[in-house]
């Protein structure tokens, strides 16, 4: 069931609900008000036909007549007169006798003065009449038929009106509904004309800063998150695919040469050599490329534990001299610091990595390939201090340094991939760690990587 419809039905449903309550009212109070009405001329009834039979004396026999010929037109008021003796007076028609008057009536009547109920949907009415001192009983039953019949008739009127109103109701629902819808339908046929190919279509914004305003406001603004991160993606793929095909093309061209023609021992070690040097650049392209992937991970899929940063930095600095013989890491500390002054919260492995590239950074960028680590607390962060005496980064190239891929043009100082800081920085964002980077051309850099405390 589309909206659009279940909003007329809601809409009808409540009206019909409420239209019902007030419909049951209006005729419960009219019958009501009927009820009420006919047991007052059925008092007035019993005391004239007293007043004409006791008091004007007329004939009994007249009076009969009178009701018995108005009977079935009139729906004539039947009254029977008795006297303090529970004696018949007068009865309109002894034969058709409908109230049966009994001692325990007249008992009631004498009590209450007057007592009225319903019998077989006759109204009936006892009551005590003083006349000339004398008390007498007087009952007197009719049927409402032209009270009932009004009531027939306005609940017909009714139940025709309710019909007719539903209907109305409906389709007036209906038609607003549809009006109300109409922008949200117009958004769903835009939306449908974006894909992959066509991301920089925008749905229309209504010009009231309404809902469907704020909807269509934030949808664009989701495409606009997705069409960067949809090019930034296509970009890094054609990066990737230009970083792999060069040491590629590089590994094909040297084995093609050495094949062509036949080489001395010499020389094919060379050429082993030259496609080892390349080879082994693709696996570390293939994993850093590995790890960022790794890193840009969504924070809840990553294990975080409360860690001590000393030592997880003696960790990567142990690692990186393993794999790099001329490299030194000198580590500014030596256990001067209180456990809980540098415990921070955060995943081991991602931790190291991004200490391990600021690192290697600060090695390969100097001469003295010597990286200085240094600690420092503030109240509510631990900051780790990577310094070197190296070449310094370009200002134009600060800005940039971050990008994946970017490399510095400090670059033919030494190989890389323009991962690694970009990796850093994603590491850094997963910690809610700060990294800020102060360096000038030939003056040395200095990385400090701030991340807050844990506290227990
Ligand atoms: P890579 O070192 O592989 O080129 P990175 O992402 O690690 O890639 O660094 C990006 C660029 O930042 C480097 O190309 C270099 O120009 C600059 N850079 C980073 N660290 C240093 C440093 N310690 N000293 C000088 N330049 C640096």
């Amino acid at each position: 069931m589309s909206l659009q419809q279940r909003i007329s039905l809601l809409f009808t449903a409540i009206s019909a609900g409420i239209l019902l309550v007030f419909m049951l009212i209006v005729y419960f109070s009219a019958n009501q008000n009927r009820k009420v009405e006919f047991y007052e001329i059925l008092q007035k009834e019993a005391i004239t036909k007293v007043n004409l039979l006791l008091e004007t004396r007329l004939d009994a026999r007249t009076l009969q007549t009178i009701y018995r010929e108005n009977r079935e037109i009139l729906y004539e008021v039947e009254v029977a007169i008795y006297n303090e003796d529970y004696e018949l007076l007068y009865h309109d028609a002894v034969d058709i006798d409908f109230v049966k008057e009994t001692p325990d009536m007249f008992g009631r009547i004498e009590s209450e003065q007057i007592i009225k109920f319903v019998q077989d949907k006759w109204q009936v009415i006892g009551q005590l009449v003083t006349l000339e001192g004398k008390q007498y009983f007087v009952t007197a039953a009719a049927f409402d038929a032209y009270g009932y019949r009004n009531l027939e008739n306005l609940r017909n009127t009714m139940l025709f009106s309710f019909a007719l109103g539903l209907a109305i109701i409906y389709l007036i629902g209906w038609y607003f509904s549809q009006k109300a819808l109409a922008p949200i339908r117009g958004m769903i046929s835009e939306a449908q004309k974006i894909s992959a190919s066509n991301l920089d279509l925008r749905l229309q914004v209504p010009k009231h800063r309404d809902e469907l305003g704020v909807l269509a406001e934030t949808f664009n603004e989701m495409l606009e998150r997705l069409e960067k991160s949809f090019d930034s993606q296509k970009q890094f793929v054609s990066y990737i695919s230009h970083e792999l095909r060069t040491p590629l093309s590089v590994i094909i061209a040297e084995l093609e040469l050495s094949q062509n023609k036949k080489r001395s021992k010499d020389e094919y070690r060379e050429t082993i050599e030259l496609v080892l040097a390349d080879a082994k650049k693709l696996a570390k392209l293939s994993s850093t490329l590995l790890d960022f992937a790794k890193a840009g991970y969504d924070k809840s899929e990553i294990n975080f534990k409360a860690m001590r940063v000393d030592e997880i930095l003696l960790d990567a600095s142990q690692e990186l001299q393993a794999l790099n013989q001329g490299y030194r890491v000198d580590l500014d500390f030596k256990g001067e610091f209180d456990e809980d002054d540098i415990t921070v919260l955060g995943n081991s492995y991602l931790l190291a990595m991004a200490f391990k590239n600021l690192m290697e950074n600060a090695c390969k960028y100097s001469l003295d390939q010597t990286c200085r680590c240094s600690i420092s607390t503030t109240k509510q962060a631990v900051q780790i201090a990577f310094k070197d005496n190296g070449v310094g980064i370009e200002a134009t190239d600060m800005e940039e340094i971050f990008n994946p891929f970017y490399r510095g043009t400090n670059r033919n100082i030494s190989e890389g991939t323009g991962i690694g800081l970009a990796l850093v920085k994603r590491i850094a964002n997963l910690h809610e760690a700060q990294i800020i980077v102060e360096s000038k051309k030939g003056d040395g850099s200095l990385f400090t990587f701030i991340l807050p405390k844990y506290y227990s």
